[in-house]
């Protein structure tokens, strides 16, 4: 840009006039670069030749000697530059970073909005292209729209996998809720127990009164009254669970002794119940 002397020393500011005729020298640099002969043709008042990608777009040459697109806004309310975008070659420099700055602009959004930032005052031929790739390669949304990685899963235990053998023999416990009941005039919690077959994925449903051990204890008697001899029983660390092998040492009906390493022993009056408890982020183990 021709600055005369004196108009700029070093304690002078920037002012928006000097940007906008740095912006307008910097897109006529662009343009004389790949569109030297659309200027001649448009300098001589003639149209710009067929073959050009300006053709369609019956570009003019504004009097501070930019090439603009035509257009048919002539008449409208709108700014000067957006009825008359400057036309920017995709191919330079200048218009990626014009794009950059836009795609910053308008929030890291996606193409169309980039496209319509970048419209309020250029024309930028293959823009779509252009703002694609800008947001392809913008680091802060690469950094924000990559996946999580995901972990390789280990191999089913045994006890999932296992073929041939009687619903629940294997099976997961949890507890969900609480659900409200009504009882009488008050509301009382009440809590689920679900217990998940490992391998037919059959369900059954217990209801628990509490979160005490006693209650658990209860919800797995009735499992196993209702659904035979089980095995194995894996469930998470709850300590209503944890409670039931724990409680076993106090002489109750299940007995058993506990290790959070890997699983306890619980020798019911007739069969043998193994409690496993799962392992801590081995999310997969519960079935
Ligand atoms: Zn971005």
């Amino acid at each position: 840009m021709r600055r005369s002397k004196g108009e700029l020393n070093e304690f002078q500011e920037l002012t928006p006039k000097m940007l906008d005729e740095s912006e307008v020298a910097i897109v006529k640099d662009a343009q004389r670069k790949v569109y030297s002969d659309e200027i001649k043709a448009l300098a001589k008042g003639n149209t710009v030749y067929k073959g050009s990608p300006l053709f369609r777009h019956t570009p003019v040459l504004s009097s501070d000697g930019v090439i603009r697109i035509g257009g048919r806004l002539s008449k409208s309310d709108l700014a000067y530059n957006t009825k008359h975008p400057m036309v920017l070659p995709r191919v330079s420099q200048d218009a990626v970073l014009i794009a950059q700055a836009a795609h910053t602009a308008v929030g890291h959004l996606e193409r169309n909005s980039v496209l319509a930032k970048l419209r309020e005052k250029f024309w930028i031929y293959g823009g779509n292209q252009l703002a694609n790739s800008v947001a392809r390669n913008c680091v802060f949304c690469r950094r924000y729209q990559a996946k999580p990685c995901e972990r390789v899963m280990a191999d089913l235990p045994a006890n999932r996998v296992e073929a041939a053998l009687s619903p629940f023999t294997h099976c997961g416990m949890d507890y969900f809720g609480p659900l409200i009941v009504r009882r009488g005039r008050s509301e009382v919690k009440r809590y689920g127990v679900i217990f998940t077959c490992f391998s037919s994925r059959a369900v059954h449903f217990e209801v628990a009164h509490s979160l005490e051990t006693d209650a658990c204890i209860n919800a797995v008697r009735q499992c196993l009254a209702r659904r035979g001899p089980v095995k194995s029983i894996t469930s998470d660390n709850g300590t209503n669970l944890v409670g039931i092998v724990v409680s076993g040492v106090t002489g109750r009906r299940i007995y058993g002794s506990w290790s959070l390493e890997g699983s306890g022993n619980c020798l019911g009056e007739n069969s043998l119940l193994l409690f496993h408890f799962s392992k801590k982020y081995v999310r997969d183990y519960s079935g």
